[in-house]
C-alpha cells in the first residue's frame, strides 16, 4: 500500500523542501512523526487513514518537525577539520582559505583571503575559530546596535558565542548573545533574529504580547522563523568545538 497522491500532496504543505517519506504501517496504533539522525522525516499512518488527517497531522506539527529537523541534522554536520574557502551569506563575503603547515602558529586575513599557520588540524581549526568569533562581532554587533536604536530597544551588551543550540538570546540584564554562525545566514533571516531578540528586551517570554510585537516589526516573521531553524544546516562543521 503506496500512498503516492498522499505524498505529494503532504510535502505541499511543508513550507520548507524537506523531502520526507510516509510509511504505512499495519502495526501502528497512532500517527507519528519521526525523525532520523541527519533530518529524514517519516510520517507513520495506521491502515486506513484518510489522506486529509495525514495532512492536518502534518500541517499542525510542521514546527515540531522543523525544530526536530534542524537539532538532528545540527547533531551530524560533517566535520570539515579546515576549509578550503569560507563564505558569510550575511554579508556575501568570500574568503579563500590556505593553511600552511608551519609550527609558528598566526593567522592573516586579507580581503578575500586567509592564511592560517599551524602544523595540526585542530591548531588550524582553533585559530579560524577564534577568528570566525571576532569577524561576527564586528559585523553583527553593529548592526544589532543599530537596529536597537531604531527600534528604541536597550541594549546593554553583544556577547558572541558559538554553539550548537541557539541562534541568539537575550538576558534579563540587557545582554543580547548572538551565535557566530548568523555569519552563514542571509540578512534578512538575520534581522528577524535581531527583532526577536530585541522584542524579548520588552517582554521576556514567547507570550502573544511578545509574538504580536515582534509582527508589528517583521510581519513576515513566520517565514523568517521557518528559515532561521533551518538555517542550521548551511553551517559549516568545522565551526563548533567537537
Ligand atoms: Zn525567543
Amino acid at each position: 500500500m503506496k500512498p503516492q497522491g498522499t505524498q505529494l500532496s503532504l510535502f505541499e504543505t511543508r513550507s520548507s523542501s524537506d523531502p520526507f517519506a510516509v510509511r504505512v504501517s499495519p502495526r501502528a496504533r497512532r500517527l507519528t512523526a519521526r525523525v532520523h539522525v541527519g533530518g529524514r522525516v517519516e510520517i507513520v499512518v495506521p491502515m486506513g487513514v484518510h489522506a486529509h488527517i495525514v495532512r492536518d497531522f502534518v500541517k499542525r506539527f510542521t514546527p515540531w518537525i522543523d525544530r526536530k529537523v534542524a537539532a538532528m541534522q545540527s547533531f551530524v554536520a560533517p566535520s570539515e577539520p579546515v576549509p578550503g574557502s569560507i563564505e558569510f551569506a550575511l554579508t556575501e563575503e568570500r574568503f579563500a582559505v590556505e593553511w600552511r603547515r608551519e609550527s609558528k602558529r598566526g593567522l592573516d586575513q586579507g580581503t578575500d583571503r586567509i592564511v592560517v599557520r599551524a602544523s595540526d588540524e585542530g591548531g588550524a581549526r582553533a585559530l579560524l575559530q577564534a577568528w570566525l568569533k571576532k569577524a561576527a562581532y564586528e559585523r553583527l554587533a553593529p548592526r544589532l546596535l543599530q537596529l536597537a536604536q531604531e527600534l528604541n530597544c536597550s541594549v546593554d551588551r553583544v556577547a558572541i558565542r558559538c554553539q550548537r543550540t541557539r541562534w541568539g538570546s537575550c538576558s534579563t540584564r540587557g545582554t543580547v548573545s548572538l551565535n557566530c554562525s548568523l555569519l552563514f545566514l542571509p540578512l534578512e533571516v538575520v534581522r528577524y533574529l535581531f527583532v526577536h531578540e530585541l522584542a524579548h528586551t520588552k517582554h521576556m517570554n514567547h507570550s502573544p504580547k511578545f509574538w504580536g510585537l515582534v509582527e508589528k516589526i517583521e510581519p513576515d516573521y513566520r517565514r523568517l522563523d521557518r528559515a532561521l531553524l533551518a538555517g542550521w544546516r548551511t553551517v559549516p562543521g568545522w565551526v563548533f568545538k567537537t
